[in-house]
């Protein structure tokens, strides 16, 4: 199954609750077994999927299939499957995730409102300070504070837009609930910024999250991020120069350091150039960039003779091939 199968199917989830006479604009009782719920404190969200604000649980379409009949995660990945199938889509839909995001919703608008609501707002922008981010940096990328009302309560985020019809948020008031982040509808299959991809520079930096690429922007370093460790296929159907050096630079856990295998597969098969960016000992960029500013600072200074002496190596090469011929 292709990932916008799954995102499909997984989609499904709003009907199947409903199937179930649970009404998701309301808070239900939470689907996790091990979370004996006294209080309904599970909310679905427009994302597929639902946040427990008692025990933290996040469950999607699979999850709450699981849960709901009593099954294992296999069986009810199966059910899914069955349930929800694509026997109706017979053509492979050319880009399909572009033919999606046509029916998102634009949120320009409130991106400006957001931006301003940023202006005025202190702990938004200490948060961000302490995130290591530049000023010039969080213009650029058009961040913003928003107070969603969810309800029993308010979720503070900065909000990150990732294109006019998605973005993604962090939590900023810890106090209010325990949510890390949201997301809008559609975020799972973008990339955020791009244009890393297509710019004149002559090397593009490939991290995980949204702040590890703010990180290396902060310090003029051209960077795309893939919006979690998962998201290579979207980078490989995306527009990019092949031209480019990139630069691994994911994080040092099991997800990230699959994904940079997977890349470097990707790369050697089509004789893309790439090198590694090692940020010593921690977890990602942005801890890197918060942790040890100027360490961080020359690492890149390096990353970037790195790069220049690489493609030295690349010009000589061709050089002589062309001799040769
Ligand atoms: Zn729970």
């Amino acid at each position: 199954m292709e990932q916008y199968q799954i995102d499909d199917m997984l989609s499904n989830l709003q009907s199947y609750l409903e199937s179930w006479g649970i009404n998701t604009r309301r808070h239900f009782r939470c689907l996790n077994p091990d979370h004996s719920d006294s209080n309904a404190s599970m909310k679905y969200f427009d994302d597929n999927k639902c946040y427990c604000f008692g025990c933290g649980a996040v469950y999607n379409l699979v999850d709450c299939i699981s849960s709901l009949e009593n099954v294992d995660r296999k069986e009810a990945y199966k059910r899914a499957i069955n349930k929800y199938s694509f026997s109706d889509r017979k053509v492979r839909v050319e880009k399909p995730i572009e033919k999606k995001e046509e029916s998102h919703k634009n949120y320009e608008k409130a991106y400006s409102v957001w931006k301003y609501n940023l202006t005025k707002n202190s702990k938004a922008k200490e948060y961000l300070k302490q995130r290591g981010l530049s000023e010039e940096t969080i213009k650029r990328f058009n961040l913003g504070f928003n107070s969603f009302d969810f309800g029993e309560f308010n979720y503070n985020a900065i909000v990150i837009p990732i294109s006019n019809s998605c973005y993604t948020t962090r939590n900023i008031d810890k106090e209010q609930t325990e949510i890390r982040y949201y997301k809008s509808k559609g975020t799972q299959s973008a990339l955020f910024n791009p244009s890393a991809l297509t710019n004149d520079k002559p090397y593009c930096v490939i991290v995980e999250g949204e702040f590890d690429c703010m990180s290396f922007e902060t310090l003029g370093k051209n960077c795309i991020a893939l919006c979690g460790a998962n998201n290579i296929d979207k980078f490989i159907s995306a527009d990019k120069r092949n031209d480019k050096i990139y630069v691994l630079a994911l994080d040092k856990d099991v997800a990230g350091i699959k994904t940079t295998n997977a890349l470097k597969d990707y790369f050697d098969e089509y004789e893309m150039n790439y090198i590694e960016f090692d940020f010593g000992d921690y977890k990602d960029p942005n801890e890197a960039l918060v942790k040890d500013r100027e360490q961080f600072s020359d690492l890149c200074e390096e990353m970037v003779y790195d790069v220049m002496k690489c493609k030295e190596r690349i010009d000589r090469k061709k050089l002589k091939q062309d001799i040769e011929m």
